[in-house]
Order: C-alpha cells, then structure tokens, then sequence
C-alpha cells in the first residue's frame, strides 16, 4: 500500500488520473477532474457497487434523481437548519477556518489548553468541540489564551467568536433571480431517494423489507476543503435507503455492515485496515438510532471516515410525509404542512399502513477511490535491482484490461495485427482494452504497472512468422502484471486465455 499521501497524488496526476479542476485558469480549490484513467477506474468502482447491490440482489431497485432540488425538501430534510459545520475567523489575515480542523492541527500542548479551558479532557476531542460551539464567546477567548496559530501564516490568531456556516450550495432557478426562485444542490443524494419514494413502491409494486440505491453528485461548500480528493466540494455518492418493518431494523443494520465490508474487501480493501467505530450516542446526528463509520487507515491521514452505516429510524420519511400525527412516529421530526404525499406502506402481516425505518449504507465515490487507490499502490525491488512501481488493482476496477503492444510501430504487418487483436479482444465486453503503439516495449511495460493494467500482449517479429523460432509463429508474449511472467498464448485461443483471467 501507499506510504504517503504525496505518493498517491504524484501517480494520479502523472499518469492521468486525476486533475485539479479549473487548472489552467490556477485551480479551484475542493474541485478536481478524473483524467482518461480515473475516469474509468472510477466508472468500474461504481458499477462493483451497482451490481453488488442491485443486480446480486432481488430486494433492490434503483434510481437516478436530478442534483437541483426544491427548497422545501431541504426544509424538511433538516438540512437548512442542521447542515452546517462551525467556522471560526483570523482577525489579523481574514482567513476562514472549520473550527475543529482548526483545532486539530494545532500541536498537542495547544490542544491540552484549549480543552483545560473548555473544561474538557484533550483525549475526547468531539466534547471539546461541542463545547468550543456551545460558548463562542468563551471559545474564541480559549483559542486567543491557548496560542492557537493560523495554519496559514503560522501565527497566533486573532480569533472571533465560531458560528454555524451552512454547507448547502444555493442556485438561481429559471430566469428571475428573486428571493423566491432558489433551489439547493443536493448536500447528499438520500433526499431524492425518500422523495421519490412513493413513486417507486406504486411503479413496483415492492414490499418491505426493500431498498433504493442510487449513484450521483452532491455537493457540499466545506469550509476547508483539504487532503486531495478526500473532502471536496463536489462530491459522489453510492447511497442505499434500506426500508424495513420497525423493530427489525437492529439485525438489518448488521445485516449491511457485513455485507459492505466484503465488499470493501472485494474491492481490495481489507477489513484489518477498516475501523469500525459504533458512534457513542452523544456524537450521534439527531435523526440517528445507531451509526457505524467505517474508517478507513489512510495514507498520511490515518483513521477517517470512508462509508457511514445509519439507522436512521422513520426520521426522514416522518419529516417529509404529510399527516404526520396520525401515523405514530418514533422520531421527533418538525411539523411539515407542505408534503402532499403520505409516505407510508403496508405492514407486511397486518397491512396496515407503517412508514418505515431506514438503513443507510451511504460511500463517497472519491473517498473510495482514494482507498482503492492506496492499497493497490506497491512499491517493489526486482531481482535486477531496480525499482518498480506498480497498482495491484483488482482486475474488474483496472481502467486498462489488456494492452495490445505491437514490437515495433513502424511496422505495419505488426501493427494491423495488433490492432485486429485489439478489436477481437475488445469484443468481449471486459472493459478498456487499448492499442499501445508508442514503439518502446521497456515505458510501455512500465506505464502499464503504474497504471494497473493486469495483461500486456506483445506482437512481435516471431508472432508473423519473421523471428528466429518458427514454432513460434502465430503466438504472442502475455505478460503477467504482477508475476511479470510472460507466457506464449495462440492467438486463436488469446480471447478464451484472457477471459478466464480477467473474469
Ligand atoms: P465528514 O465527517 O468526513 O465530513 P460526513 O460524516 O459529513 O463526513 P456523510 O454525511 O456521512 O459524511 O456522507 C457519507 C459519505 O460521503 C462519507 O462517508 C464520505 O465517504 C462521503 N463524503 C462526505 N463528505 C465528503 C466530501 N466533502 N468529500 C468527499 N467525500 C465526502
């Protein structure tokens, strides 16, 4: 696996996989671009996901909703009043920091006094910022006495006092810029799932127990957006809302932290390097019952959060239905006089009508890229000496699935033949297969370690009859990413060959 952050970010970028957005115009920070390569890594993570939890399921159905939504179900969500993360100015240079990172980063003794004169212990750090926040004005006087320094500028702040600064992007719809004629992008792509609830249980005809799963942009205004792709401002998610009977909901949520465990494992992504942390009740967001936060051991940054597990009991379709006091809520959600849908189903023995508890496995797509990325990373010292690089993707997440590599590219009898290799091979549906034709065999090889890719096919002067070893004609060299063997395949038999290892 990776050792560092900075490794990872020199790999992407090097070889295509991931951008700064914006970067020709000096980047936008929390924005990036996926490349030619991160493109289809990113592509193949999300359809493992889809298939494991759609197709490989006969209790799922899926669903794209769009990213702009109606203020109202934001509203409702919660999201306008709760959505937001505690920021906290420097006076002296009028940078803006998220008050808990701010904290983080400060050196142990600082933190030691700031949570001494929060009157709390430094080891529970979520209680010293719930009390930072809970007394701004005492906070923004512990900051200034404890020497909290600007990470910027490397000097002791002049800090104001924290307040709430809400993460929702707010746009403009239609042609009137008024105080009516606004919408939010999505923070997380959950809302459109409970909103569209109703349509799916009357278009399928589904009883509980029964998911929707969905895959899309979210974004969110972090106030630091930091640490490569890991926080950034636009987002993808892989969200599952997992409707239940009420009181099975327990063994539902252990049902899917099982199951997305392997299938992070699946992934390549080990269980000993995910952290499974039951979220203490007092940490745990208001609509919550219980939460698991898989946490993933991240090069340079250590334990942070890659998956969240929650119940999240009958919180959000109670907040967005109508009639709510007729329907026997256990969440305490707020009034909602707006909903003109009833968000409830049949009990599957009683038949009557119930509205669900929710199980939501909810992943970052980036976040999961990032992981992916880092475990595949090694670093090995061949037998000759030399160092190579090389990603130990998975085959099914490689961007690249064979590279077709004619010996010679001013050679057209190898070239065409190359190509017609190519075209058979990508007949198969296995994914990206790519005619490698820059003529020198030693960078293609080495490009394709780095990259990922399991099988380079070399074409060469024995394959067309030309070489020195006649038995060899109408063979290629198949070599073997992480063996580095090479092996003669029949041409005839190179897509039955292929198919079975990439399979
Ligand atoms: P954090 O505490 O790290 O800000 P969160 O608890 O706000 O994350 P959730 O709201 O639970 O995150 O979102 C579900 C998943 O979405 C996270 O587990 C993560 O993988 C992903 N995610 C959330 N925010 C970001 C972000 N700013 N950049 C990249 N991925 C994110």
């Amino acid at each position: 696996p990776a050792t560092s952050m900075e490794e990872l970010v020199s790999l992407c970028k090097r070889r295509g996989f991931i951008f700064q957005g914006s970067e020709i115009y000096g980047g936008l920070q929390g924005f990036y671009d996926y490349g030619p390569l991160g493109v289809e890594l990113k592509n193949n993570i999300k359809a493992a996901w889809w298939r494991s939890n759609v197709y490989e399921r006969d209790d799922m159905e899926g669903l794209d909703a769009s990213i702009i939504m109606h203020r109202q179900v934001l509203r409702h969500s919660g999201h306008e009043a709760t959505f937001s993360d505690p920021m906290i100015d420097n006076r002296k240079n009028n940078k803006r920091y998220r008050l808990d990172h701010l904290v983080k980063d400060q050196k142990a003794d600082v933190i030691a006094k700031v949570a001494e004169a929060m009157g709390q212990s430094a080891e529970n750090f979520p209680a010293v910022v719930a009390a930072l926040n809970a007394s701004p004005a005492q906070a923004s006087q512990a900051l200034k006495e404890a020497g909290v320094r600007d990470p910027l500028s490397g000097e002791v702040g002049d800090w104001t006092e924290p307040k709430p600064f809400n993460m929702m992007f707010k746009t403009t719809i239609g042609p009137v810029a008024d105080d009516e004629s606004y919408g939010y992008l999505r923070p997380e792509t959950a809302q459109g799932i409970f909103t569209n609830f109703k349509n799916v249980v009357d278009s399928t005809s589904r009883r509980l127990p029964f998911g929707i799963a969905q895959i899309g942009k979210a974004f969110r205004n972090e106030i630091t957006p930091r640490n490569f792709i890991f926080r950034v401002r636009e987002l993808e998610q892989m969200e599952i809302e997992f409707f239940v009977v009420p009181g099975t909901d327990e063994e539902w949520h252990e049902h899917w932290l099982e199951r997305r465990l392997s299938w992070w494992e699946a992934q390549g992504v080990p269980r000993s390097k995910i952290e499974i942390l039951d979220v203490p009740k007092e940490d745990l967001a208001h609509y919550s019952k219980r939460t698991y936060d898989l946490m993933y051991d991240y090069p340079t940054l250590g334990h942070e959060e890659i998956e969240g597990i929650a119940n999240r009991s009958d919180y959000d379709l109670g907040s967005h239905t109508k009639n709510q006091s007729e329907l026997g809520l256990v969440a305490s959600v707020e009034e909602n006089l707006d909903s003109i849908a009833k968000l409830t189903i049949p009990h599957p023995e009683t038949n009557k009508p119930v509205v669900p508890f929710v199980i939501e496995p909810s992943a970052g797509v980036d976040r999961a890229m990032l992981a992916v990325l880092s475990e595949a990373f090694t670093k090995e010292t061949l037998e000759n000496g030399n160092e190579r690089i090389v990603l130990k993707l998975k085959p099914h997440l490689a961007p690249i699935k064979v590279a077709v590599i004619p010996l010679a590219r001013n050679k057209a009898e190898l070239v065409d033949l190359a190509r017609s290799i190519k075209s058979d091979l990508q007949k198969l549906g296995l994914g990206r297969i790519l005619l490698e034709d820059s003529g020198n065999i030693g960078k293609a090889y080495r490009r394709h370690d780095e990259v990922g890719t399991p099988y380079c096919v070399t074409v060469d002067f024995d394959t067309v009859g030309k070489g020195e070893d006649a038995t060899l004609t109408g063979t290629v060299t198949v070599r073997d990413r992480d063996t580095l063997a090479q092996e003669r395949v029949k041409i005839s038999e190179l897509t039955a060959y292929l198919q079975a290892k990439l399979k």
